[in-house]
């Protein structure tokens, strides 16, 4: 695998793979790598030549200093897995090699952005954003592959692209779970073991929704799903909705694509997870 620090050298060498009309699939990530992240690689490489995986821990999309301060950071790890799984390139820029210390980045995201994540992380949606245009425009991919377990970020993403008349195809890729149904994570690290069996609860009322969903009930199955949750110790509720997949809107019986979204704290560690309910299709 090569690896790069700097857009330089990185886009130098993505000049080569480019004259060899190389499809590029790239798969942004924080590090801290599990196989979740590796499952977008696997994707990547069914539909690309050449995948690029960036580790960037983007200061500009924590809103609270201790978070970032504390997030994970295992890089020797993160390459040795990205080598078992033949990454061909990995991105690992300095933050002065992405940010110059004095820009602004502001895009109208719409309500996208106060809702849910949005509204427990201000400010969070615009340094995602700011922070994968500038890394699209590095790379330049002709594919991006993401989680699913990020859904609001997906649609974030996806506004973005469309916004901005981005020539980039995105992929949304499967929540990859832990033996006991726990989303994996890199903030999972931070877990204790009687933290991890709390956090179960959020996996199992997510499953319980969709095991009972129907379309005609939705606003019982959101106020059991809170219970289920709120009556679990340690575990505080940020939000559980059940949303149209599309809006984020909190879903009526005539949605479509219908997605069940819930944001905890679970002891010190906050954890997302969801579920697709209905798929629209
Ligand atoms: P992160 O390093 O947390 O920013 O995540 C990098 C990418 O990996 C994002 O697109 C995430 O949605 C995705 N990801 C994180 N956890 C999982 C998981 N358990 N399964 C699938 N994809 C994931």
């Amino acid at each position: 695998m090569k690896i790069f620090t700097t857009k330089k050298d990185l886009q130098q060498h993505l000049l080569q793979s480019g004259a060899l009309n190389k499809t590029i699939g790239f798969v942004p990530t924080m590090g801290a790598l599990h196989q979740g992240h590796l499952s977008l690689i696997e994707l990547a490489q069914q539909y690309s030549d050449e995948i690029v995986c960036s580790i960037f821990v983007n200061p500009s999309q924590f809103n609270d200093p201790a978070d970032l301060e504390k997030y994970p950071r295992t890089i020797a790890a993160d390459i040795n897995l990205l080598e078992q799984v033949n990454c061909d390139v990995l991105f690992n820029p300095p933050v002065s090699e992405i940010y110059d210390g004095n820009e602004h980045w502001h895009l109208n995201l719409g309500e996208l952005e106060n809702l849910l994540e949005g509204k427990f992380r201000p400010g969070h949606y615009q340094g995602v954003t700011q922070v994968v245009y500038k890394l699209f425009n590095i790379v330049k991919p002709d594919t991006a592959f993401f989680g699913q377990k990020d859904y609001q970020q997906f649609l974030v993403i996806s506004k973005m692209v469309e916004l901005l008349n981005m020539p980039v195809k995105l992929v949304m890729c499967p929540i990859k779970r832990d033996s006991d149904g726990l989303a994996m994570s890199s903030r999972n690290i931070h877990l204790t073991q009687t933290d991890r069996q709390h956090a179960l609860v959020l996996s199992k009322t997510l499953n319980w929704v969709k095991d009972n969903f129907e379309k005609g009930n939705i606003s019982r199955l959101k106020k059991e799903a809170e219970l289920m949750i709120s009556a679990e110790p340690d575990v505080e509720l940020d939000y559980f909705e059940i949303a149209n997949g599309d809006t984020l809107h909190p879903a009526d019986d005539t949605s479509i694509k219908t997605v069940a979204l819930v944001a905890a704290k679970v002891g010190a560690t906050r954890l997302i997870d969801n579920v697709m309910l209905a798929d629209g299709r």
